[in-house]
């Protein structure tokens, strides 16, 4: 994983690009990292037993609370059915009933099939020869999947693939809006360039800061309430003139 140096570095490197807002925001994205991993330490995300757990648990993951895709990945495994074959050889009907507890179970059963799908189609059902692709050219094969989107396409390649891809999500999204990083019209592809032109390409550093992130997110940066006085990121608020 980077070091504090590497990050200085990379940080140091970006004061002639963009405009001042921008090079804010690429400056402090590193401040902010150093100062989570100082606070919270690693947090072994994501939380899963193979790859295809990790895809499986990406997909389910949309719109609804972890806690329920754990349940849906639980009954897939019990039922002995959390492979590529198991979940292309199930009728649909009983894979929706599986992954019931993730909400909006019949789509979800049918964006889990049309991976599996592609899987064996361009890559003959393997997940490794699927992780050789170059990673630019696998996100544009991702994303004309049914029903993956940037931030899904974007889990699978960095949690399950190890590409040096930076997801985004809402948490991340709150959290530079609260600090005036970025504007409410920011768009996914915008955040994510931000977050990979400050930092060093490095899988580890990606992975971890994404999940500290969705710590702060889900303990102190709420929808409705900002905790700031107990969250590490609380220093680097702008004071209010
Ligand atoms: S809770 Fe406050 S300090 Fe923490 S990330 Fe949100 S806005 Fe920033």
């Amino acid at each position: 994983m980077a070091t504090t140096a590497q990050l200085q570095r990379s940080a140091a490197s970006l004061t002639v690009l963009g405009s001042p807002p921008q090079q804010r925001l690429l400056r402090v994205l590193p401040e902010f990292y150093e100062a989570l991993y100082a606070a919270l330490g690693p947090q072994d995300w994501w939380p899963a037993r193979t790859p295809f757990e990790v895809i499986v648990g990406a997909i389910l993951a949309q719109s609804t609370a972890w806690g329920n895709v754990e349940r849906a990945v639980s009954r897939l495994r019990q039922a002995r059915l959390l492979t590529p074959r198991g979940i292309e050889h199930m009728p649909l009907g009983k894979l929706a009933r599986l992954v019931r507890p993730s909400g909006y179970f019949r789509q979800k059963a049918k964006k889990l099939k049309a991976f599996v799908r592609f899987l064996r189609r361009e890559f003959g059902g393997s997940l490794a020869r699927m992780f050789r692709t170059p990673t630019a050219q696998l996100r544009r094969m991702l994303l004309g999947v049914h029903g993956i989107g940037p931030e899904t396409a974007d889990s699978i390649l960095l949690y399950a693939g190890n590409h040096p891809i930076f997801v985004v999500d809402a948490y991340t999204r709150r959290i530079l809006l609260r600090h005036g990083l970025v504007d409410a019209q920011a768009g996914y592809e915008e955040i994510r360039r931000l977050f990979e032109q400050s930092l060093p390409r490095d899988p580890r550093l990606y992975n971890e800061y994404h999940a500290l992130l969705v710590h702060v997110g889900k303990t102190w940066c709420r929808p409705r309430v900002a905790r700031c006085d107990e969250c590490p990121l609380g220093p680097f608020l702008e004071p209010r003139t």
